[in-house]
């Protein structure tokens, strides 16, 4: 009798790992708690406006996403960002002011003062640190690049990303190529240069020059499809609750609509996030347990709003903007949604994704949620240079009371501890986004090895 792998959750991470099992001819299922895939990823149609509710787009890191895509027959579904959207702004002093994204736009950039460009070109003479695997990002950061680059560039990038702080955030964990490039080549312009050489052999590509992606009826396309590929392989409305351990098999009970029901595994792989794990894996290691709760999810708040083009004075000529801490506003930033891929509004409208709460604002979960939206729209208004009484054609939002899991000071403890698990536990894998990155790019690029490892231990 064939081994049967299980998937506990079908996100991105699930279902990627799922479709290369699946191919591999491995028994393989996956347990979805809601009644549809995509985890994070929800795109929601209504009227002529498409919502993505949780990522945007995705960056094509690796090459497993077209591999992925042709397998699944989605070439005609499959679009790239308008180039429109290489242009990014930031916010300072109530002013959009374009991300420079090169060295002659850089010393031109009215973002940055003078002392800060003068600071940051000294970034190849700065050395490196000594307590590389416990510093912040904020600490990474304001060492090699000044206090400005971090307050107006990586403070909005890291709330973009991670919808999280920086002095938060493990610089070796969070931004890994970062920390190595410091450690490999002593800087972060030389390694930049140097690093690319490296990369091209791989067929990999960095973020800042992999293309932006989605799919025309939006990122849950991916994950959608590949459920429909994996039939009645892929059990909707299974809501995992417990996990027992009989005659060298694994028990999964799940809660399905209200009955009790069991599964048998010899091999699971847990994706769903960290603090739904924890109680699960409780009985087998109370440090592991104690590890994934650990684990902190910021909560986020986001809005889809459109407008009609004709009210809108601000140039509609770039991906959004992001707003940094400094700058006290009541939210984080906006997606130009409409600029960056097409069928995602109506003809006459622009439609626009924002942001608000994460780690910055986290207290968000307790304010009125109608306030909060309010207070968003109205600063949006403001700087897209739209009229205080003009009410969006359509709005409408999702709230993720637990969002991105926050690869914190110190995470490396986790990683440490996850990697001994299993050393323990070879026939549980742990997965997903609290694991090797949170990008949708990530979560695929992870989703081949993880499968690997999974058939590597069928053996
Ligand atoms: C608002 C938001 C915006 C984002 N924007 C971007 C972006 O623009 N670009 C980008 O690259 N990344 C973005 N991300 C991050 C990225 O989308 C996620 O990290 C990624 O989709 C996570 O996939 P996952 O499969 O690991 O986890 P999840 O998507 O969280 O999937 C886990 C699954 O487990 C299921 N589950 C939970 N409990 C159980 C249980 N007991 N039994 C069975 N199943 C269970 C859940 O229902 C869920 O489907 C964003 C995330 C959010 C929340």
């Amino acid at each position: 009798m064939s081994k049967r792998i299980v998937i506990i959750g079908g996100g991105i991470s699930g279902l990627s790992i799922a479709y290369w099992l699946y191919k591999a001819n491995a028994d393989v299922y996956v347990l979805e708690k809601g009644p549809e895939a995509g985890g994070s990823m929800e795109s929601h149609v209504e009227t002529g406006f498409l919502f993505d509710r949780g990522p945007n787009s995705g960056l094509e890191t690796t090459p497993l996403l077209q591999e992925m895509v042709t397998g699944l027959e989605l070439m005609e579904e499959f679009v790239y960002a308008s180039t429109t959207g290489n242009k990014r702004y930031i916010l300072r002093n109530g002013t959009l002011h374009p991300l420079p994204m090169s060295p002659g736009l850089f010393l031109k950039s009215k973002l940055f003062s003078t002392k800060a460009k003068l600071r940051l070109m000294a970034e190849p003479f700065v050395g490196r640190s000594k307590d590389g695997y416990y510093q912040s990002v904020a600490q990474f950061v304001e060492r090699r690049l000044g206090r400005e680059f971090l307050d107006y560039a990586i403070n909005p990038f890291v709330s973009g990303v991670y919808a999280g702080r920086p002095e938060d955030l493990s610089v070796k964990s969070s931004f890994p190529k970062l920390y190595e490039l410091e450690e490999e080549y002593g800087g972060l312009i030389l390694g930049t240069i140097r690093s690319i050489r490296k990369r091209k052999k791989r067929a990999e590509k960095s973020k800042q020059s992999a293309k932006m992606f989605s799919f025309k009826s939006g990122m849950q396309t991916l994950p959608r499809t590949i459920a429909a590929k994996l039939k009645d392989r892929f059990i909707p409305l299974a809501d995992v609750q417990e996990i027992n351990k009989a005659n060298n098999k694994y028990i999964l009970s799940y809660n399905n609509a209200g009955a009790v029901k069991h599964f048998e595994a010899d091999i699971i792989i847990n994706t769903a996030p960290a603090f739904v794990a924890s109680p699960l894996f409780r009985k087998f290691d109370a440090t592991l347990s104690n590890h994934l709760d650990a684990v902190y999810y910021p909560p986020v708040l986001v809005i889809y709003a459109a407008f009609e083009k004709s009210t809108i004075k601000q140039e509609l000529d770039g991906f959004g903007f992001l707003i940094p801490e400094k700058e006290k506003r009541g939210f984080l930033g906006a997606i130009w949604s409409s600029v960056l891929f097409p069928g995602r509004t109506t003809d006459t409208t622009a439609s626009f994704t924002l942001f608000a709460g994460g780690a910055r604002n986290s207290q968000i979960v307790n304010e009125d949620r109608e306030k909060a939206i309010n207070t968003a729209l109205r600063e949006f208004r403001v700087i897209m240079g739209i009229d205080e009484l003009t009410d969006p054609v359509y709005l409408s939002h999702r709230f993720w009371s637990k969002a991105i899991p926050q690869y914190t000071i110190g995470y490396i403890e986790h990683e440490r501890y996850f990697d001994e698990f299993e050393k323990r536990f070879p026939e549980i894998i742990l997965a997903g986004n609290y694991r090797g990155g949170i990008s949708v790019g990530d979560c695929i690029k992870n989703s081949k090895l993880t499968a690997e490892k999974a058939l590597s231990r069928l053996k």
